[in-house]
């Protein structure tokens, strides 16, 4: 593949790949193998065109840490201004770490603990997106025990059906766990206005990800507009917000992305004729084309009719083509001519172990580097320790400058949590006699 142009942030410079204004082989060399590689400018240049597109209203834009949660990558956002979204207590950790104001985080999702609720109250964060009336009332009650109101958005689901191209990506259709019922929601918004220690502040809902369709977007606007419409006739005037989450989709193959100017068209006459301010989630869109996974070419194998690379990377570290059957596009790190159709694996014992199945790729050599496009949203952080792997290191490339901004895990700390004498505990006798 000899494309001059990769992906955005990544291009080809007289044969080898480049992110931005390094080579990629430089830092494969100098760092080893698997490792991540993020443009900062990409990230950059995503912000600012989302941070653009929705200027004719008052907004705010908070990152979805779950994307890519390392604080390198936090860094480069938080220096734009933006917000960010956490869906658990570690992202909430990890935020206040990378040195976001409380007032600029948000916290979302469907099973949030009662010591998360309680560790995000006492940060004083903007606002909680509350997913049941349980919920809401939980945390009433930790509020009130810290004397305090709670700022409090409630996920609705607006319940609309998605085109997203895998099922594990919806998250707004009727019947998904996410978000209060449709229905639901005027009963649900009336019970938190009506609780002490709660202040309703907002609306809020998450269609799914990789979206490529506008209407879901306007449709789901509307009806949360609908909803606040409702609120405010029964006399509830405490919203502030409506959040419209993330989900908007970025090419990793042939997809159409949403046009920008179409999406805000579509959704900022209703957001401005409710006078609130609008929230967005975004995460994939802004960091999704901005990283590469760089491997290695551990062996070539014939099996059965099909052509093998076997590389030093795979589901450990990326996850999405096994988990969603996503499409990353694959390089070779230098021309290598005389493309093959191949099988691209990893070294984990899983036959699920692919990054690429029947795919176009150069007649790549052991030692080779491959370059997988593409990777920056929900690649590292869904890696794992599987096989015992070590998870890869992270690079941040600004201009011609790179920096380690994950250090390549050690053996050390693969069995660090293990307990070397484990302590035994006698389990006391049941009635019954317990023991079995
Ligand atoms: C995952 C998630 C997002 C971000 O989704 P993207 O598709 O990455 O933009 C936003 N909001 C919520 C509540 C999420 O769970």
């Amino acid at each position: 593949m000899g494309q001059g142009v990769l992906s955005t942030g990544f291009t080809r410079v007289d044969g080898v790949l480049y992110c931005e204004g390094v080579s990629l082989e430089l830092i494969a060399s100098e760092v080893g193998t698997p490792v991540y590689v993020y443009s900062a400018e990409t990230i950059r240049d995503r912000y600012r065109r989302l941070d653009r597109i929705l200027s004719p209203v008052p907004h705010r834009i908070h990152y979805t840490l779950k994307a890519n949660s390392s604080r390198g990558v936090l860094a480069v956002l938080k220096d734009l201004g933006a917000g960010v979204d956490v869906v658990s207590g570690g992202e909430l950790q990890r935020a206040l770490l990378a040195g976001f104001a409380p007032s600029d985080i948000i916290f979302g999702g469907v099973g949030k603990t009662r010591r998360e609720l309680a560790a995000a109250l006492d940060a004083g964060i903007l606002l909680i997106n509350a997913e049941s009336e349980a919920e809401i009332r939980l945390i009433d009650a930790l509020a009130g025990e810290r004397e305090i109101r709670a700022p409090v958005s409630i996920r609705v689901n607006p319940e609309i059906t998605l085109d997203a191209p895998h099922d594990y990506i919806k998250t707004g259709g009727k019947g998904h766990k996410f978000g209060v019922p449709f229905d639901d929601a005027v009963h649900v918004a009336e019970v938190a206005a009506g609780l002490n220690h709660v202040d309703l502040v907002g609306l809020d809902m998450h269609l799914g990800s990789q979206l490529s369709r506008i209407d879901p977007y306007r449709e789901g606007t509307e009806r949360l507009a609908s909803i606040f419409a409702e609120l405010t006739k029964r006399g509830i005037d405490s919203l502030r917000y409506l959040d419209i989450g993330g989900g908007l989709g970025v090419r990793y193959d042939t997809e159409q992305p949403p046009d920008l100017q179409r999406f805000a068209a579509a959704i900022l006459p209703t957001v401005t004729a409710t006078g609130l301010q609008l929230i967005m989630e975004p995460g994939r869109f802004i960091v999704g084309n901005a990283g590469a996974l760089v491997g290695r070419v551990l062996y070539r194998k014939h099996s059965g009719g099909k052509d093998y690379v076997i590389v030093d990377t795979g589901m450990t570290e990326l996850l999405r083509p096994s988990h969603y059957g996503a499409f990353h596009r694959i390089s070779a790190m230098r021309d290598r001519g005389d493309a093959r159709q191949v099988d691209v694996v990893g070294p984990v014992c899983e036959s699920g172990d692919f990054l690429a199945l029947d795919r176009e790729l150069d007649d790549v050599q052991p030692g080779d580097y491959i370059v997988v496009a593409d990777t920056g949203a929900y690649g590292y952080v869904m890696a794992s320790n599987y096989n015992s792997r070590l998870r890869p290191a992270e690079v941040m490339v600004d201009g011609d400058r790179f920096a380690v901004i994950t250090a390549r895990e050690s053996l050390a700390d693969l069995t660090r949590l293990e307990v070397d004498a484990p302590e035994w505990h006698v389990a006391a006798a049941t009635i019954d006699g317990g023991g079995r």
